[in-house]
This record gives C-alpha cells, structure tokens and sequence, in this order.
C-alpha cells in the first residue's frame, strides 16, 4: 500500500509545506484598507487578509482556527482576541435593546477543534430568556445554570458521545485530544496564558481541571438527555 504512494511522496510534502505559507502575507489587503497579516486554518480557501476583513467573514462561522502573521512565520491567535463577538437572541447582530455600556461577558467555549474564548453579548429585550436559556438556543450548552462563563457546543457534545459509544474512548483522553488541538506545542500553556487571560474566574492554577471537571458533568447530562429524551 505504501508503495502507491511512495512516488508521490515529495509532491505530497510539499503540498503540506506548501499551505503554512502564504506569499500574500504581509501585502495589501484585497479591500486596500489594511494589510494582509491573518488567515484562517479552517476554511476551505486560507487567503489571508487584514483584521477587517477577517472578522467581517467570521461572523458566522466563530469558531475557526486563527493565524497571524508575524514577518517570518504564521503563529496561532483566535478571533475572541481579534475583537470577535458573539451576539445572542438576533442572528448576528447586537441586540438593539442591549445597553451601550452592557459588559461583554467572555466565555470559554468548548467546540470539536478546540477551547475557544469569545465575549459574548446577551439579548436584553423584554422577551428575553435567561442566559443559560440564550446560550442553549444558540446551540452552545452552559456549563452552569448560574452565571455561565463556560460553554459546550452541541456538536461536541454529540462527538464526544459518539466516541463512547463506538470506541470507549475515555472523557479524559477526549479532553486531552481538545487540549493539544488548543495547543499542540503547548498544551499545558494553553490555559493559563490564552484562555484565562479573558476570563472573569479568579487565578486558579487548576483552571484547566475546572474545565474538565464541567465536561465531565456537562458530558454526563447530554448522556442522560440523549438516552431519555432526544
Ligand atoms: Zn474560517
Ligand atoms: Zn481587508
Ligand atoms: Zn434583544
């Protein structure tokens, strides 16, 4: 089997090679308002582009992978950092009735790729649901019912079940595999200087347990939910 490849092997590599640069770094933005310095690692065309421009085709989707580039070399940043925002309660846009001086709240959010971190912004309209409600309607599950500051997106709550289901993978190896895709350079960096930076939590050099201390229980509701209910 290896051999079928083996003659394809140096066009292989440099095709990988390939995609971790961009000779459009650096220069001008197609928009001419800025310069081309951030790509994203997961949609299918990696064009960079200025911050703008960016943040303007992430909207929706907000949880991709972000690169910046630094002169030489492409290294990872993320779009809550970038200025990113997620609305609650009006598609994607801000809530007209939220205040101007309404705090953002951050929130780590759990998805398939990785931990991310973005501010989120509540619907505050007459009709509005509380936040745990807001987040679940938006397809994110709270980690708590008070005060979220943690959430889990659907889609890995329904891998996650599915991998106990076909491979018995452990909830711990599940979250380790979430943590080196944060961060496979550092993995154990990745909390405490990216993601805690934005949280409200107070310092606590277990920060990365809490985490998986709530995807363990967060995990075990979805268990019970799927079983008896969806
Ligand atoms: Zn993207
Ligand atoms: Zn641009
Ligand atoms: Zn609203």
């Amino acid at each position: 089997m290896m051999a079928a490849f083996e003659k394809h092997f140096d066009k292989l590599q440099f095709a990988i090679l390939e995609r971790k640069y961009d000779p459009k770094a650096g220069t001008n933005c197609a928009c001419g308002a800025g310069r081309s310095l951030y790509r994203c690692q997961d949609c299918f065309t990696s064009i960079s582009s200025c911050q703008q421009c960016l943040l303007r085709s992430h909207v929706d989707p907000p949880l991709h992978h972000i690169q910046r580039w630094t002169g030489t070399h492409f290294e990872r940043t993320n779009l809550g950092d970038l200025g990113l925002m997620l609305f609650l309660g009006h598609s994607t846009s801000r809530c007209p009735n939220a205040p101007t001086n309404s705090n953002k709240r951050p929130t780590v959010i759990i998805h398939t790729n990785a931990i991310h971190k973005l501010h989120i912004e509540y619907c505050h309209c007459a009709h509005a649901t509380d936040k745990p409600t807001q987040l679940s309607s938006a397809g994110l599950f709270p980690a708590t019912t008070e005060k979220p500051e943690t959430a889990f997106t659907f889609s890995v709550l329904k891998e996650f079940h599915t991998h106990t289901l076909s491979s018995k993978k452990s909830a711990y190896d599940y979250f380790i595999a979430l943590q080196r895709l944060t961060n496979n350079v550092f993995p154990d960096r990745t909390y405490v200087s990216t993601l805690y930076v934005h949280s409200m939590r107070p310092y606590n050099p277990t920060f990365v347990w809490d985490l998986y201390r709530e995807f363990l229980r967060v995990a075990r509701v979805w268990k019970y939910l799927a079983l008896t209910r969806f």
